[in-house]
């Protein structure tokens, strides 16, 4: 089992399409391990977007993703960072595939509404940067035995 971090961008909740994108990932078969929404402090976004910081449109990225409030997910499944990635599709939402969160609800590159770990080792780093331990929730879903082989 896999756990990734997916977050609904500024431009997501200010669209009033969070229940929305939250809902093609429960609909695919994950299942979430933590949730929060709140404004978050730059720092946490300028440690997320680290790997980005000597790009032209960092500070952009980071007087976006900070102008509001940003709903932070943990997803759980068999192989969910590729998995949540697929379904968000390509980062320029104007070449994002149909039938992907990007491709159906966006046409901009920077505002494309979801953020998702592009690796397991992202994964972990960006879950242990937007989460506590203790705010990761361990449970079994009953339809779990139909959701993986
Ligand atoms: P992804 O979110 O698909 O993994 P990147 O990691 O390359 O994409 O970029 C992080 C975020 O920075 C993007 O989702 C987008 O919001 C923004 N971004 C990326 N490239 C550009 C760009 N050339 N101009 C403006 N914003 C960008
Ligand atoms: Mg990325």
């Amino acid at each position: 089992m896999e756990r990734t971090l997916i977050l609904v961008k500024v431009d997501g909740v200010q669209r009033r399409l969070v229940g929305k994108i939250l809902s093609r990932f429960e609909a695919k078969g994950l299942k979430i391990a933590g949730l929060k929404f709140r404004q978050f402090a730059r720092e946490v976004i300028e440690e997320h977007y680290g790997e980005h910081r000597d790009k032209p449109f960092f500070p952009n990225v980071v007087g976006f993703m900070t102008s509001g409030p940003v709903c932070a997910i943990v997803l759980e499944g068999p192989e969910a960072v590729s998995v949540c990635r697929k379904l968000i599709g390509q980062t320029q939402s104007r070449e994002a595939d149909p039938g992907t969160i990007r491709g159906d609800l966006g046409i901009s590159r920077q505002f494309n509404l979801v953020h998702g770990s592009d690796s397991t080792e992202s994964a972990e780093r960006e879950i242990a940067l937007w989460f506590q331990e203790d705010e990761l929730v361990d449970y079994t879903l009953c339809d779990e035995q139909w959701l993986d082989d």
